[in-house]
């Protein structure tokens, strides 16, 4: 099949990208590095009328490294920070999480924001920036607001844009050096979606005890304190898978084994933490 017919724009400057949105009557769509919007088009799961290529605006490839964070624009690709052409402030944490993203052809194109705004559940940049603590930087006429990514993903493929914003930038804090980060996986084969991811990080001088069990078909299950899971402490070894499942039955994953591969996803990113 071939997309409807739509109009393309390819502005230069942000605010002309933010002044071609404001037609709330219009089905726009902003295109980054394609490797969704591409096939929902070809597949006319989108119709829309106004295409914006946001792939000329330099201001999104920015990456800027602040006293305790890290900007980087939504158009920084996997690729960019697989290889380490943006800074890192999460002690590589970052690094291999993108190397896991699809195959080489796909992190060449597929940005930060575009994999975070089209909000698939068995996406690795929504659990692990909500894991990472990251916000998301939202551009509008009225400037921009910063929305933690917990609350940016709204549910499956939904996010907390109005019709008239884009995604700017990510923030994510930087780890101190004794930040001790889980990431573990579960997918079919190398390159594929998730179909478990399991997230922690622990950076106690920050005060930071946060796990994600996220590829639940909604939005990532956030457990902003995760001590929850370790029986009130901040012991790996006392992790609790009994109370990692309940937390599953309690958003509704009724299938039993589901619930066994998300623990281990989980159990085995605690161990990655752990340095076991
Ligand atoms: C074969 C294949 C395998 C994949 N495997 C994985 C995987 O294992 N893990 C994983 O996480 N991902 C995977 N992906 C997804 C890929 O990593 C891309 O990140 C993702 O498709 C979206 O990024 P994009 O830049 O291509 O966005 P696009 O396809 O250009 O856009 C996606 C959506 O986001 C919107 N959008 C894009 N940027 C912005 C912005 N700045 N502001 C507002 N809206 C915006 C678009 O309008 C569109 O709705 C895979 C993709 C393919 C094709």
């Amino acid at each position: 099949m071939k997309p409807v017919n739509f109009a393309y724009e390819r502005p230069r400057h942000l605010d002309e990208a933010i002044g071609l949105l404001g037609d709330e009557s219009a089905q726009t769509k902003i295109l980054a590095g394609g490797q969704s919007l591409g096939p929902m088009l070809n597949l006319r799961l989108v119709q829309p009328d106004l295409v914006i290529d946001i792939t000329a605006l330099e201001h999104l490839k920015r990456a800027e490294k602040m006293q305790d964070s890290l900007v980087l624009g939504a158009c920084v690709t996997h690729a960019d920070i697989e290889d380490g052409r943006v800074p890192d402030v999460t002690n590589g944490a970052m690094r291999a999480v993108a190397a896991g993203i699809a195959y080489r052809a796909v992190r060449n194109r597929g940005t930060l924001g575009g994999s975070l705004t089209n909000a698939d559940p068995s996406a690795d940049w929504v659990s692990a920036l909500a894991a990472l603590g990251a916000e998301a930087v939202v551009r509008g006429p009225g400037g921009t607001r910063n929305v933690a990514v917990d609350n940016f993903v709204t549910g499956a493929l939904e996010n907390a844009l109005g019709f008239d914003e884009l995604l700017e930038a990510v923030r994510v804090p930087a780890h101190s050096s004794s930040a001790q980060w889980g990431y573990y996986k579960v997918s079919r084969k190398t390159g594929e979606y998730a179909h478990a991811i399991g997230a922690v990080l622990f950076d106690r001088p920050r005060g930071v005890f946060r796990a994600v069990i996220g590829a639940v078909e909604r939005k990532p299950l956030v457990l902003a304190d995760a001590r929850v899971l370790f029986g009130g402490s901040t012991n790996f070894a006392q992790f609790d898978s009994r109370a990692a499942d309940a937390m599953l039955q309690s958003i509704g994953m009724r299938d039993a084994l589901d619930r066994q591969i998300h623990t281990v996803a989980l159990a085995r990113a605690v161990r990655q933490a752990s340095g076991a």
